[in-house]
């Protein structure tokens, strides 16, 4: 279990401290596995991670923690055990005392065209959808003071507690919510990340509008989303299933998550990367043996999904609010 009381001392003097009357219980409530076979069994494999101390943290070049050497000889294949019991790993990758966590997604790919454009220098963030965290390690590697992520995602979120157990006291935190669940006022973020998450809202300007919520004025939003090639009024909604994904609404063009994003208040905006998702970044490994991006294109045309839609195409836009 993640030790929350750095981060409710820290909420204490900031304008979320009204965060900490329900917050702690919250946590509890959905953390308490009871009644939650594969939660308790996340919590386990977590447990029996051996102790250990990383000689060496780099969250700025890679997320590497710590060397084969840090971790007792007897203990390797328990530890590389416990985390093959936290798979499908997605997001990544992780190396920890010497292993590779070689996940599904290259986010590294990911990190490496946004970074450049934002400087996150003692400023503190959010990340709405954070999967297991991978990013919030990247963005106190770019020196953010505080990181706080939310993702609803329960295994995920014990992958984070996995990688946080042996970086006890930085002051990166994971929270099990939606952003809809966060207690509001949600305001006073220098920096909010919403990366592939927007497509999963039903009602994108609502989002907007809550990412929004949660920035200080002149704060920076970073929003990464599914689009289509096309003009202001171009906007895919699939009939059904995207790419094989279920829950997927709205891919604009960029011109329309444009014009979105000043229609939901944010000024200054501009797209900082577009890019055709490979299956060089998004395949099955052995920490992901399910089905990945080559299985969800059209065989015979890869500019398509097997359901005959664009093949993903993502953008990064940032943006201001005034
Ligand atoms: N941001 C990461 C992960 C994207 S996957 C990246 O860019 O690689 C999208 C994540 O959003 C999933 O982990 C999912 O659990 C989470 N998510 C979906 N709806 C959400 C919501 N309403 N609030 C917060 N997170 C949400």
């Amino acid at each position: 279990m993640i030790d929350y009381s750095p981060l409710y001392q820290h909420l204490a003097a900031t304008p979320l401290a009204h965060w900490l009357d329900d917050l702690p219980s919250a946590l509890t409530k959905r953390l308490d596995g009871v009644n939650h076979g594969d939660l308790q069994r996340w919590q386990k494999a977590v447990e029996r991670l051996p102790k250990a101390q990383p000689s060496s943290i780099d969250t700025a070049t890679a997320v590497r923690v710590g060397l084969s050497a840090d971790i007792d000889p007897s203990k390797h294949a328990l530890f590389e055990q416990a985390l093959l019991d936290l798979q499908p790993w997605r997001k990544g990758p992780f190396e920890v005392f010497g292993i590779t966590i070689d996940c599904e997604w290259r986010s590294d790919w990911k990190w490496q065209r946004i970074c450049s454009h934002i400087d996150l220098t003692g400023r503190t963030v959010l990340d709405v959808g954070c999967g297991n965290g991978y990013h919030m390690w990247r963005m106190w590697g770019e020196g953010a003071q505080t990181v706080v992520g939310i993702d609803p995602n329960l295994l995920f979120y014990n992958q984070f507690a996995a990688i946080k157990k042996y970086i006890p006291d930085s002051p990166v935190w994971q929270l099990p919510f939606t952003l809809e669940e966060l207690p509001e006022p949600t305001g006073g973020f220098d920096t909010v990340f919403s990366m592939g998450v927007l497509y999963h809202r039903r009602s994108p300007v609502d989002h907007l509008l809550q990412l929004k919520a949660c920035l200080r004025p002149g704060g920076e939003l970073v929003l990464e989303t599914l689009v289509v090639e096309g003009d202001v009024n171009a906007c895919l909604l699939p009939e059904d299933r995207y790419a094989q994904m279920r829950n997927v609404w709205f891919l604009p063009s960029v011109a329309m998550l444009e014009r979105l994003l000043r229609r939901s208040g944010f000024r200054d905006i501009r797209c900082v990367d577009i890019n055709r998702t490979s299956i060089e970044e998004q395949r099955s490994t052995e920490w992901m043996q399910f089905q990945s991006l080559t299985d969800f294109l059209d065989p015979s045309n890869s500019q398509l999904t097997i359901e005959g839609y664009p093949a993903p195409m993502r953008a990064t836009l940032i943006a201001v609010r005034p």
